[in-house]
């Protein structure tokens, strides 16, 4: 979405006294939050705000091939049970309308072919995570969310009125002010979206890391990118 169309979505939801939904963060969460917004409450004006670029990490994940979900899994009671620490955050709602199933089928009834592997991990028919990514990004075109990227969300208040007063960056020194009516701090791991869900007044409990990656500067390892094995690794 290119930049002039973006701001009408800002301009055109204050002028008209519309409503709108800022979602910090393009990636899966805020994307799939962006577009699921837009499916229930069409007429809502929903705006990605973005600093970099859309769907990333989506890109690198599983290997390049994206494990959409388990396949194996599919009860959210046991699901969120064999996931570390997630028996009791995974235990909400979230599954009830998202676990595994509803997300397969969201997927295969948007274009997505995918598959089932011997371990459960399930996989686009592709075996390509931008099979996933263009899913994403062209239900989002198509249900009209705007997508900004190159900006920041630098701050959130509360205005007067109620609404969310947000400052959002483009350039050093250049601001846009915004008034939303709803907003979802979708900002993955980042300080910044920690920042933002303080200055409204949330307490945060400090994140553990659940998956990350090694940093290792050996060619021969590079092929092995991907590869999953039960395996006992001492250091
Ligand atoms: C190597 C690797 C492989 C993985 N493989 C899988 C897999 O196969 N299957 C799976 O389910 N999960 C996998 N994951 C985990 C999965 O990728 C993440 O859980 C998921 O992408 C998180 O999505 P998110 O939208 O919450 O956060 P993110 O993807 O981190 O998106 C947050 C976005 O917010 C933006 N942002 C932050 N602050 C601001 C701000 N103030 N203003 C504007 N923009 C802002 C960031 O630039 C970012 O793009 C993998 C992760 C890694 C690292």
């Amino acid at each position: 979405m290119n930049l002039t169309k973006a701001l009408t979505s800002f301009v055109a939801a204050q002028k008209l006294n519309e409503e709108l939904l800022v979602v910090v963060g393009g990636g899966a969460a805020g994307v799939y939050g962006a577009i699921r917004a837009k499916t229930l409450a069409p007429n809502l004006n929903v705006v990605v705000i973005e600093k970099g670029r859309p769907l990333s990490k989506v890109k690198i994940s599983g290997g390049g091939r994206c494990n959409v979900t388990n396949g194996h899994c599919t009860d959210a009671k046991s699901l969120a049970e064999h996931y570390p620490r997630g028996h009791k955050e995974f235990r909400g709602p979230f599954f009830n309308v998202h676990g595994p199933m509803d997300t397969m089928s969201w997927f295969s009834n948007h274009g997505v072919e995918l598959k089932v592997e011997d371990d459960g991990r399930v996989f686009p028919v592709s075996n390509c995570s931008s099979s996933v990514v263009d899913c994403l990004m062209s239900e989002a075109k198509r249900t009209g969310v705007s997508l900004q990227t190159g900006k920041v969300v630098a701050s959130a208040s509360i205005s007067t009125g109620g609404k969310f007063a947000l400052k959002i960056q483009k350039l050093i020194n250049c601001f846009e002010h915004v008034e939303a009516n709803y907003l979802l701090i979708a900002s993955g791991s980042s300080r910044q979206g920690f920042s933002l869900a303080a200055q409204l007044g949330h307490s945060l409990i400090d994140p553990v890391p659940s998956l990350f990656t090694f940093k290792i500067e050996d060619p021969q390892l590079a092929e092995l990118s991907g590869v999953s094995s039960n395996l006992l690794l001492l250091l």
